[in-house]
């Protein structure tokens, strides 16, 4: 995605590769690759709350999740965001506009973190939050905001943030508190989960008459976000789009 980004930039001399970082010698990695030439790093699990230690500033954003999955290279500093934030705002589909909405988020990890902060700052009414683990969600909501739920009510924006679905499933609701009553016409689901085929659980979303937005979109726009601080430039989010949707691995 990020290569094909650059190639349609024309920045021929930037490259994006994968760099497995072990988390112990993860602080000392991040301060070396300036010096090799990196201008930028995204951050997977499990180093984001370690990304946000390591920098030396960080955005209000990152602060209020606790977590960073981008890192800036600069004059010897290392400045953190979360691009998850932007990244999921991008991918609302504009007939849903969440201010003034009701939303729902499954999961209180990093990405039910990120969801609950970009929703809030979107305008969103009410966001309930659900966690398998509900002191995480209590905790959750204590930080960042939200409503804590035991058993979740209404939402016409439902963002499934938990790993369920990351493996094959028949069943769409395996470990989450929904059933095809929770879809209907009018509501939005967005699920960060994304897989080769999609998940199941958005498949159910879907044939409830859902507007369904694949995790493949929200990585894209975390992606965009990432490269334009790198780079200064508009990102071609339809060569990003393109490039993950035809990924030869998909
Ligand atoms: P995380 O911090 O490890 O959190 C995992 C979450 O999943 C926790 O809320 C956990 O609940 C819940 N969970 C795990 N197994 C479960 C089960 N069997 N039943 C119910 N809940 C379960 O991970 P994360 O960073 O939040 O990421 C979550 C997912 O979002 C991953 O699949 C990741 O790839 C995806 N993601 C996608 C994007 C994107 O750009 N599309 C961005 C970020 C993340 P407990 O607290 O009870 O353990």
């Amino acid at each position: 995605m990020h290569n094909a980004a650059l190639a349609a930039l024309g920045l021929r001399d930037w490259h994006y590769q994968r760099l497995p970082i072990p988390p112990d010698v993860f602080p000392a990695t991040v301060r070396a690759l300036e010096g090799a030439g990196f201008l930028g790093v995204n951050v997977t699990i499990p180093h984001k709350e370690a990304a946000l230690a390591t920098a030396d500033a960080a955005t209000a954003t990152a602060r209020a999740v606790g977590a960073a999955n981008t890192l800036t290279l600069r004059d010897g500093r290392v400045e953190a965001d979360n691009t998850d934030v932007d990244g999921l705002l991008r991918a609302i589909p504009a007939a849903h506009d969440p201010r003034g909405a009701t939303a729902l988020v499954l999961g209180a990890g990093g990405a039910g973190r990120a969801a609950v902060f970009a929703l809030l700052q979107a305008g969103v009414a009410d966001v309930q939050v659900w966690n398998r683990t509900p002191e995480r969600a209590v905790a959750l909501c204590r930080q960042i905001g939200g409503r804590a739920v035991k058993e979740p009510g209404p939402a016409r924006l439902i963002v499934q943030c938990t790993s369920v679905g990351l493996t094959s499933s028949d069943d769409p609701f395996k470990g989450l508190p929904l059933n095809a009553d929770a879809f209907g016409a009018g509501t939005c689901v967005i699920d960060m989960v994304y897989r080769d085929g999609g998940t199941a659980f958005l498949a159910a979303a879907r044939a409830g008459g859902a507007d369904v937005v694949d995790g493949l979109e929200v990585l894209v726009g975390q992606g965009a976000v990432a490269l334009e601080r790198w780079s200064g430039r508009s990102a071609p989010i339809d060569v990003m789009r393109r490039a993950v949707t035809h990924h030869p691995h998909r």
